[in-house]
């Protein structure tokens, strides 16, 4: 089957500006950014979105948001505020079916998001 896009940047056979991985994540800058720093954090496993979570999982989002704690220090923007975010489904504009998460920073971010 063929892998998605995101399976393949973290397998690197698709380049990606990476900015932090271990054996079960890869963390890399996104192509689009929505703010100054906007880092997709994503499981090297390939997990459809938050649907196909299973309780197995738990560790593993407990790992992305402290990842995530990480590469905003890393950043410079943990004092000043970040948003992590996962999109889910069409209403909530998931564009890749691969479970990740958004790191964004470095600027006021509006609340209620469009
Ligand atoms: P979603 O819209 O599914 O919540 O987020 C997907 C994100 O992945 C988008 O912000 C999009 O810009 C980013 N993205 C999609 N394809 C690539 C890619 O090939 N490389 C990188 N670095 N980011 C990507
Ligand atoms: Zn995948």
């Amino acid at each position: 089957m063929e892998k998605c896009i995101f399976c393949k940047i973290a397998s690197h056979e698709i380049g990606s500006n990476v900015v932090f991985e271990d054996e079960k994540l890869v963390a890399f800058k996104d192509i689009n950014p929505a703010a100054p720093v906007h880092i997709v954090i994503i499981p090297k496993a390939h997990i459809t979105g938050v649907l196909a979570l299973r309780e197995k999982d738990k560790e593993l989002i407990g790992d992305i948001i402290l990842a995530a704690r990480k590469i905003a220090g890393e950043f410079g923007i943990a004092e000043d505020g970040f948003r992590i975010v996962t999109n889910s489904g069409p209403n909530a504009g998931q564009s890749v079916a691969h479970l990740h998460f958004h790191l964004l920073g470095g600027r006021t971010l509006g609340w209620p998001p469009g």
